[in-house]
């Protein structure tokens, strides 16, 4: 089996009839490429770039952020590399911040909401993502976005960094895509509006299953209500994907649920562009799209949607790649 995977590892990633999507693969530091690159990965769908930024006891500076983007852009040849603006706060502490303790971390001042308030941190982290651009195929992601002031305010700083750069005469890349993580309710609920304003969506369904059906991704005791294969949970991501389409933008995915098997012919079904998973899923989801048709893949997702319960449709979905 593992020697049938390896042959795909070069080819791209095509349903039986010809249709082809990106498989991209989630990465948290440099050292991850190696395994990138060993399972064919076309591309990289995350850089969770707050790893940078924890256990340790001050804030990177701009030049080691430059040296860590520029390799993995570098290392990609030219792929898609999606990085992650910081996304801080939840179960993702940094101690030297000082940041006020909450009742509701997940809930609270977290990601875009601290780079907004805290400029210097956010400029910093755009300066060292713009000057690593000109070593490859760059794109930026804004995370935990809720509302659209909040990707205009953060592009008012963007486009501050830029003027600053230009004015320093430090050359940057002019035509990389900004885009932003859907994974908030209100975001897919208003991803018609929000399409007009970036180039990309990427789908985190790790916190859009959290906060949609309100289930903490982390508490045990609740963990069997925490489940991708929600008919609400489904019905939103569709919504995102087809709002993405009719502005004529791609839509990604970058939870884990962009690499569960039995997910991977139903959003191939509602049209996802990029699935985004760890590195070593890559061959078994291009091995299985390989042998799918867009007719089989539609009619998939049409019977999933139809269906009134989590259990259901899990049941369905699992029965199809068995
Ligand atoms: C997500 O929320 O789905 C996601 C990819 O981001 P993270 O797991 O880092 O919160
Ligand atoms: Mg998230």
């Amino acid at each position: 089996y593992r020697a049938r995977l390896l042959q795909l590892k070069d080819l791209p990633t095509k349903t039986k009839d010809g249709k082809q999507v990106e498989l991209a693969a989630n990465i948290g530091t440099p050292k991850d490429l190696a395994g990138v690159i060993k399972n064919g990965g076309e591309g990289i769908g995350l850089y969770r770039t707050e790893f940078l930024y924890m256990d340790r006891t001050s804030l990177p500076t701009e030049e080691e952020q430059f040296e860590a983007y520029k390799t993995v852009l570098e290392g990609m040849e030219g792929k898609p590399v999606v990085i992650r603006t910081l996304d801080i706060g939840g179960d993702k502490e940094i101690p030297y911040l000082n940041l006020p303790k909450e009742m509701n971390p997940f809930l609270g001042y977290r990601a875009l909401r601290i780079c907004l308030d805290k400029k210097e941190i956010f400029k910093t982290q755009l300066r060292a993502l713009l000057r690593a651009s000109v070593y490859g195929n760059l794109k930026i992601m804004y995370p935990m976005v809720s509302a659209l002031e909040e990707v205009r305010q953060a592009n008012e700083v963007l486009e501050e960094v830029k003027r600053e750069l230009d004015n320093e005469g430090i050359p940057y890349s002019k035509n990389f895509e900004v885009g932003i993580m859907i994974e908030i309710p209100t975001a897919a609920l208003i991803s018609d509006i929000l399409a007009k304003e970036v180039d990309f969506f990427s789908i985190g369904t790790n916190d859009l299953i959290q906060y949609s059906t309100a289930v903490d991704r982390m508490n045990q005791t609740i963990a069997h209500l925490y489940s991708p294969y929600h008919p609400g949970v489904l019905r939103m991501i569709k919504m995102v994907i087809d709002n993405g389409h009719k502005e004529g933008i791609w839509v990604g995915m970058c939870g884990e649920a962009a690499g569960e098997l039995p997910l991977i012919p139903l959003f191939l079904g509602m049209g996802l562009d990029e699935f985004s998973m760890s590195a070593t899923s890559i061959l078994p989801a291009r091995e299985l799209i390989s042998k799918l048709t867009l007719d089989q893949v539609k009619e998939i997702a049409e019977k999933a949607l139809s269906l009134s319960t989590a259990a259901e449709i899990e049941q369905y979905l699992k029965s199809i790649v068995e």
